[in-house]
């Protein structure tokens, strides 16, 4: 689950703290203009929200800081959601157990594991997962969208993402949407996670407006577990997220437009330590992060550890 977004977090420095937007707008006498939209997707959202630092590697600096290797759990990741997109791309009448094998060989991911022979477990056991879950798949219920693309505007954010699935299921109303989320990591999940994704909520709230469609369950599908943990919004547990989601982006707008002004750029993205260190991409560039110890890029894939990052 992500924590709120770093508003009035202190600079790690002692620097100046990026001024509010509105602040900004007052003196230079630039209300009623409107404002430009902070064009964002799930991911980068979540960056600032983890740590503001990683999001100015990732997002602000060019060029960009080198990323460390690639990691074994992002791959079975890939790989797995790559076979679920397979599986139904094909027609209905072929989505047979025995298909699997072809599509999870054909889509696989083989970077950042420690030797072919985890690699190799790590394959057989995707494959179980896989296996089990598509018996639990209606054979005849098609998708709205797999992999689909779902885009809002709202007075602040020009918002897109790629949703892992979207089905239309019937409501008391009509057919209502759900937006379906696969998981691969270690650790199982429930409701609490599925209410808190702020990953979810938008697009739930941006599947709705592109589809015309109330949409307001959104599932966490976990495949090691094959168990399911879902929530109910209701319009006003979105529009919470999405203030949320607002929110964190008028920090990001004010944090570049106090480098524009000449503010440090580490004052105006701080560092923010965590667990999380030791699985950051940027850990050798950090000053924060060249003191915790890396993880091997194998690691989450080897055995349950602290600070796991969340696999897709
Ligand atoms: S190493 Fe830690 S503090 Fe540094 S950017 Fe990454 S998550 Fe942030």
């Amino acid at each position: 689950m992500r924590r709120p977004s770093s508003a009035g977090r202190p600079s790690s420095t002692g620097g100046h703290a990026p001024r509010p937007r509105a602040e900004q707008a007052e003196q230079l006498g630039f209300e009623g203009m409107p404002e430009r939209l902070f064009v964002c997707t799930p991911s980068k959202l979540g960056a600032y929200a983890d740590c503001p630092r990683r999001y100015r590697y990732s997002y602000v600096d060019r060029p960009a800081p080198p990323k460390g290797p690639p990691w074994a759990h992002n791959s079975l990741g890939a790989s797995v959601h790559n076979a679920l997109r397979s599986w139904y791309a094909l027609a209905p009448e072929r989505r047979r157990p025995e298909a699997l094998t072809g599509l999870l060989r054909g889509t696989w991911v083989r970077e950042g594991y420690r030797d072919d022979e985890q690699e190799r477990a790590a394959y057989r056991r995707a494959l179980g997962w896989l296996e089990a879950y598509v018996e639990t798949l209606e054979p005849d219920t098609e998708p709205l969208g797999v992999e689909r693309v779902v885009a809002v505007k709202t007075a602040v954010l020009a918002f897109n993402g790629r949703a892992d699935r979207i089905d239309s299921r019937p409501g008391p109303d009509g057919p209502e949407l759900v937006i379906v989320d696969y998981k691969t990591g270690r650790t199982g999940l429930d409701s609490d996670d599925a209410r808190g994704s702020q990953a979810l909520a938008l697009y739930a709230y941006a599947a709705e407006r592109t589809f015309r469609r109330p949409c307001r369950r959104v599932e966490l599908h976990h495949l090691p577990t094959g168990t399911v943990a879902a929530h109910e919004h209701t319009v006003e547990s979105l529009a919470r997220q999405l203030s949320r989601a607002e929110e964190t982006a008028h920090d990001i707008m004010a944090a570049e437009k106090a480098i524009a002004d000449g503010a440090d750029p580490d004052d105006a993205f701080p560092t923010d330590p965590s667990p999380r260190c030791g699985w950051c991409d940027y850990r050798r560039t950090c000053p924060a992060g060249s003191q915790t110890p890396g993880k091997d890029p194998w690691a989450a894939v080897e055995q349950p550890a602290e600070g796991t990052p969340a696999q897709g």
